[in-house]
C-alpha cells in the first residue's frame, strides 16, 4: 500500500526520462535475452546532450530538496511496491541478465530491503556538536554541524546487480535529498527502468531522478564530465573507474571496482561447511560477481581431502537455462566473456594446474570449473576471472596465504576458514581488504554494513548509512553568543 501519489511519466518507457519525461529521439538499442541470444524488446539509448538536459533536470530538483518525512515514505512505498511487482521484475531481470531465478529472488529482496535502510536513514540525518567553546577565547560560542546534501548525484552502474547495485545508488543519494542522473550497465537497462518506474509510482516527483541508457562512451562520459555533478557513485572495473577518476576533476566520487577475491583454508577448518559455501558463493551468477570465490587458498595438508568435496559438489551444479528451477548455473554476460574465461583456463592448465571439474564451453555457456595448483603469474591468479571458475591454490601455512593476498593488486574482501579464534583475528587485522569474513567466503554482504575495498578495488564505503553521510556534505555553524546581561540570571 502507497501513502504518496504516483507521479504520472510522460510517454511509454524508453530508457531516457528528463525531468519526467520519456525521451524517444535518441538510437534504437536492443535489449538481448542472455541464455537464448535474442532480442526481448527495443530501448532507446540517450543521444550526446542527453546526460547535460539530465543533470540540469536534477541541479532544479537538487534546489528544492524533498523534505526528509517525504524521502523516507517514498523510498519505503518503493521498497513495498518493488516487492508487489515482484514477477515482473523478476522475469526481465532473468532475461537480460542470464541469471537464474535463485539469484533474482535473492538480488530482488536485497534491493527492496537497500531501499528500506535508505528510508530509515532519511529520518537519521543529524551533524553533531563541536566543543569550540573549550578553544581558549572562544568561551561564547556554540558550534554544530549539519549535513547539507551534495545536490547532484550522478550514478553507473555494471550488469552484474542491475537492482541491488542500482539501489545502493539512487536509495541513499535521494535519502540524502539529492537529486540523481543514473547510467546503468548498456547490458542490463531493463532493471533500472523497473526500479525508476517504482520510485515514480511511490510518488518521487520529476527530476529527483532521471535515466539515461546508453553506452559508457556516450552517456557515461558525458556524465562524468559534467561539474555540476557533486558526487559520482561508481561500481564497475578497475579500468573504467581509474578512467573515471582521471576524469572527474575535483568531484567526490565512490569507486567500488573488480577483485581476484580470496578466501583462505587453514588446516583445522570444518571442510563440508567451506565445500557447502563455495559450491553456492563461488557459481552464483556464473561467478560474475566481484567478491566471488576466485581463489581458495588452502593449508597444503588439507587440499586433497577439500578438493575432493568441493568437486563432487560443483560436478552436481547444473548449467543451462536459467528459466529451469533446477539450474544453479546460467550463461555469462556474453559468448565473447565465456571465451576469455576459457582461454584463462587454458593458460593456467598450460602452465601446470589441474582442471577438476567442468571446463568447458557451449557460446556463453561455461561449466562450473575448479582448478587445482594454478602457477603464480598466471591471470587465474593475478587478474579477475568474473566468471564460474574456483581455483584451488595450496599454501604452507596462513601466514603465507595472507602474503599472497595482500601482494596482489586488489583488496575488496576476504574469507578466512578457521577454528582458531586467535588465527581468524591475526588475518582480520593484518589482510589488505574492505572487509574480513571469518568461517565465510569472501563473497558474504548484507546490505547495511559498509562495503567498499582498498588498493585497486577502489574506495568509499557502501551500504546507506555510510553512502548517505558521503553523499551529504558536513556544514559548521558557529554562533557567537553574547554574556548574558549581568543580573538576567538572579531574578
Ligand atoms: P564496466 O567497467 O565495463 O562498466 C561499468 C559501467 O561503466 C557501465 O555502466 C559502463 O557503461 C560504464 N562505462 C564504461 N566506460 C565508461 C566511461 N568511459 N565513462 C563513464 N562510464 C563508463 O564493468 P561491468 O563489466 O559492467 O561490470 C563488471 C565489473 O564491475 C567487474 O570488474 C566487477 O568486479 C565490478 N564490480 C565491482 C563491485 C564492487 O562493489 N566493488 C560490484 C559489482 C561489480
Amino acid at each position: 500500500m502507497t501513502t504518496a501519489a504516483a507521479t504520472p511519466l510522460a510517454g511509454p518507457p524508453t530508457g531516457v526520462l528528463i525531468d519526467g519525461h520519456w525521451h524517444s529521439g535518441g538510437p534504437e538499442a536492443p535489449v538481448y535475452d542472455k541464455f537464448t541470444r535474442q532480442p526481448i524488446t527495443v530501448i532507446r539509448h540517450a543521444r550526446p546532450g542527453d546526460a547535460t538536459d539530465a543533470v540540469t533536470s536534477a541541479v532544479r530538483a537538487a534546489a528544492r530538496p524533498l523534505a526528509p518525512a517525504r524521502r523516507y515514505e517514498i523510498l519505503s512505498d518503493a521498497s513495498r511496491l518493488l516487492l508487489d511487482r515482484a514477477a515482473d521484475v523478476k522475469a526481465a531481470y532473468v532475461a537480460e541478465t542470464g541469471f537464474t531465478m535463485a539469484d533474482a529472488d535473492g538480488e530482488l529482496a536485497r534491493a527492496a530491503q537497500t531501499l528500506r535502510l535508505s528510508a530509515e536513514e532519511a529520518v537519521r540525518l543529524a551533524g553533531e556538536e563541536v566543543p569550540v567553546a573549550a578553544a581558549p577565547g572562544s568561551e561564547q560560542r556554540l558550534a554544530f554541524t549539519i549535513r547539507v546534501p551534495v545536490g547532484v548525484v550522478g550514478a553507473i552502474a555494471p550488469f552484474n546487480a542491475p537492482l541491488n547495485t542500482v539501489a545502493h545508488k539512487i536509495g541513499p543519494a535521494l535519502a540524502a535529498g539529492n537529486a540523481v542522473v543514473l547510467k546503468p550497465a548498456e547490458q542490463t537497462p531493463l532493471s533500472a527502468i523497473a526500479l525508476t518506474e517504482v520510485l515514480h509510482a511511490a510518488g518521487l516527483p520529476p527530476g529527483y531522478l532521471n535515466l539515461i541508457c546508453g553506452t559508457g562512451e556516450v552517456a557515461g562520459a558525458e556524465l562524468v564530465a559534467d561539474p555540476r555533478v557533486r558526487f559520482l557513485t561508481f561500481t564497475g572495473s578497475t579500468a573504467v573507474g581509474l578512467l573515471i577518476k582521471q576524469r572527474s576533476g575535483i568531484t567526490k566520487t565512490h569507486l567500488e571496482l573488480g577483485s581476484n577475491s580470496a578466501s583462505i583454508v587453514a588446516a583445522d577448518a570444518d571442510l563440508d561447511l567451506v565445500a557447502d559455501l563455495v559450491a553456492r558463493a563461488g557459481f552464483r551468477k556464473a561467478g560474475q560477481v566481484c567478491t566471488s570465490v576466485q581463489r581458495l587458498i588452502t593449508e597444503a595438508t588439507v587440499l586433497d581431502d577439500l578438493a575432493e568435496r568441493i568437486r563432487a559438489r560443483v560436478t552436481d551444479l547444473k548449467a543451462g537455462d536459467p528459466r529451469d528451477p533446477s539450474v544453479q548455473v546460467g550463461p555469462m554476460i556474453a559468448p565473447a566473456e565465456a571465451e576469455r574465461a576459457c582461454s584463462w583456463i587454458a593458460e593456467a592448465a598450460s602452465a601446470g594446474a589441474t582442471v577438476i571439474a567442468g571446463g568447458s564451453r557451449d557460446g556463453a555457456l561455461l561449466e562450473p570449473t575448479v582448478l587445482r595448483d594454478p602457477a603464480a603469474g598466471t591471470r587465474i591468479m593475478t587478474s579477475e576471472i568474473f566468471a564460474p571458475v574456483v581455483s584451488l591454490v595450496p599454501a604452507r601455512s596462513v601466514d603465507a596465504a595472507i602474503g599472497l593476498i595482500n601482494a596482489g593488486r586488489y583488496g575488496l574482501q576476504a574469507g578466512v576458514f578457521t577454528r582458531d579464534i586467535d588465527v581468524a583475528f591475526d588475518a582480520a587485522r593484518r589482510l589488505q581488504v574492505g572487509g574480513v569474513m571469518i568461517n565465510d567466503t569472501s563473497s558474504y554482504h548484507a546490505d547495511a554494513m559498509p562495503y567498499g575495498g582498498v588498493k585497486d578495488s577502489g574506495y568509499g564505503q557502501e551500504g546507506p548509512r555510510y553512502a548517505v553521510a558521503d553523499m551529504t556534505d558536513p556544514r559548521i555553524i558557529v554562533l557567537n553568543l553574547r554574556p548574558a546581561t549581568k543580573g538576567a540570571t538572579d531574578q
